[in-house]
């Protein structure tokens, strides 16, 4: 496995009292070549997991695990080999990419921090190699980014991220400040790279369109917990956590006939500070049980029978046990 999460928790003080439980224990795995994608509507806690995954944040407890060395224990020279490894693409290139360097500059830059820029001749075949793998013209070198397009300056995102040659790239929400007909030239893009280099991918998204065609497997956050997780195609084909449930029937569809099914959630998400007790879904559950307020749910394995090579479907609520 290229990268494990083992119980990952992010817990710290409100400023009026009481503790927030922004990320409440939360385990996944990545094999090299695959995307997991986490998905759960804003303040589940995936983008905190993104940040402890590119150590922008330290996780209060859990474990990390990166080719089979465990990332938090990691000195310097292995936090620099570990962030040479791991990239990041986020949502809005307009602010990730630095607005007075050239698309020239903003590409050398990674090479050059970690001294593999080799001489001038070399810098520039793999700049223009990297224009080349993202498809853009060998002028890009020398405009400003914004003298691009949101989709091209999204590439020159995915050329730098690409830079250092990584084995997983962490994608923060790559489309969602895309025009839509932008997007399914980025996911393809990805979905390409991916294939000629074997990299791996951990996507933070609400657009479940994308992460169903994109993502191999799927983790579904609610309140700083996984609901449900599993390969994508059988969370897709058959979610068994109410908050899946939910979640899918009122994602847009592609399909014109498809109605949203309604009232399926109630409310807004709670608070991860002070979250509900038992399921911390309850409030908001339209199935709920008089013991989904007292019992946390266990995280139940659906597929007994399933190889060990794919990421086991599972899910935490009651009413499966
Ligand atoms: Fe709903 Fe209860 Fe299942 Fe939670 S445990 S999802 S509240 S039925």
């Amino acid at each position: 496995m290229l990268l494990e999460v083992e119980n990952l928790k992010k817990h710290f003080p409100a400023r009026g009292g009481g503790t927030v439980r922004a990320v409440d224990g939360v385990s996944f795995a990545v094999d090299a070549g695959q995307t997991y994608a986490l998905v759960g509507e804003s303040g589940c806690g995936k983008t905190t997991i993104a940040r402890q995954l590119l150590l922008l944040e330290r996780p209060s407890a859990g474990t990390i695990r990166f080719d089979g060395q465990d990332v938090l224990a990691l000195d310097r020279k292995g936090v620099l080999g570990y962030r040479r490894q791991v990239q990041a693409v986020f949502q809005d290139p307009s602010s990730s990419l630095n607005p007075r360097l050239k698309v020239g500059m903003l590409l050398a830059e990674p090479l050059l921090a970690h001294g593999q820029g080799g001489d001038r001749a070399a810098l520039r075949r793999r700049l223009l190699e990297l224009l080349e793998i993202v498809g853009l013209p060998p002028g890009a070198l020398d405009l400003y980014p914004h003298e691009f397009s949101g989709g091209q300056r999204q590439r020159i995102a995915v050329a730098r991220a690409l830079a250092l040659q990584p084995r997983l790239i962490v994608l923060d929400e790559p489309t969602s400040a895309l025009d839509v007909s932008i997007r399914a030239q980025i996911v393809n893009l990805l979905s390409d790279i991916q294939r000629s280099f074997g990299l791996a991918y951990v996507v933070i998204a609400h657009d479940l369109a994308l992460v169903e065609h994109f993502s191999s497997a799927v983790g579904v956050m609610y309140l700083g917990n996984m609901a449900e997780s599993g390969p994508s195609a059988a969370v897709f084909s058959t979610p068994r956590h109410p908050y899946t449930q939910a979640l899918l029937g009122s994602a847009p569809r592609p399909d014109p006939d498809h109605q949203p099914a309604e009232g399926l959630i109630l409310g807004d998400i709670g608070s991860a500070l002070n979250p509900p007790a038992g399921c911390k879904f309850h409030p908001r559950c339209p199935r709920a049980v008089p013991a989904c307020a007292t019992e946390i749910p266990r995280m139940l394995r659906l597929d007994p029978a399933a190889g060990s090579a794919a990421p086991a479907h599972v899910a935490a609520c009651h009413l499966l046990h």
